[in-house]
């Protein structure tokens, strides 16, 4: 038996001070996990389960680099986030379990078209034109659990051109990395190569073309980003 046509080349991010790479299954992202961010998109923060979207595994690209600005938007906004690589696959895991599923963490940037996310959200359609596009998940190498990651605390924050625009701490999420894995698993079952896009604070705001975007997560990594000609 063979394939009709050329299998798709498996979806992968880099892993630190490795030549190795870490194989991506699924993208989920978890939204308004920080009280900040809820209240500038409008929302009331609220201790309310967990909510999430997907993106393709292949909207993954390694950073540095520069992405195209994306067709369809004039408004593509930057989100920093801490990401977890799951390695070890589970349903119904419980929180204090959870680092045990954990492979690694990285840096990444939920690229988001905000118009076309705002436009899906009046006219209750997915989300996915807003989120889900190419390139929009840069991401900083992964960096092993092994290596004593603390995932509970630290720095987030984003610069665009060298002006601080999200910065917060870890800590302030609404659902913990512990709290919102486990729910999630709760949904599907989760498998090795899902990566968790665990949110993004307060100071989210639109970039264009040339600009470059700098963050980081304390004891994680950093992650360069410029935005390229339009697609
Ligand atoms: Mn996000």
């Amino acid at each position: 038996m063979g394939y009709v046509i050329d299998p798709p080349p498996q979806a992968s991010v880099a892993v630190a001070g490795s030549g190795d790479r870490f194989p991506i299954r699924r993208v989920f992202c978890v939204g308004r996990n920080y009280a900040a961010h809820a209240r500038e998109m409008g929302k009331d923060p609220d201790r309310e389960p967990p909510f999430f979207f997907t993106k393709p595994a292949d909207a993954v690209v390694d950073a540095p680099c520069s992405v195209p600005y994306p067709p369809l938007t004039s408004d593509l906004q930057h989100e920093i986030e801490l990401v977890v690589a799951i390695g070890k696959g589970g349903a119904d895991i419980a929180a204090k379990d959870v680092m045990g599923h954990i492979w690694g963490a990285a840096v990444g940037i939920d690229l988001t078209r905000r118009d076309l996310q705002a436009e899906a959200k009046k006219m209750g359609r997915p989300w996915d034109w807003g989120k889900a596009f190419d390139f929009s998940a840069p991401m900083s190498a992964v960096v092993p659990v092994s290596e004593g990651l603390d995932l509970t605390s630290g720095r987030i924050w984003l610069a665009v051109n060298g002006d601080l625009r999200q910065d917060a701490d870890i800590a302030d999420m609404i659902w913990s990395v512990a709290d919102h894995v486990a729910e999630l698993s709760r949904a599907m079952a989760l498998a090795p190569g899902d990566l968790v896009m665990t949110g993004t604070p307060a100071g989210v705001g639109a970039v264009t073309v040339g600009d470059i975007m700098t963050g980081g997560v304390d004891g994680v990594g950093q992650i360069n980003v410029k935005i390229g000609a339009r697609a």
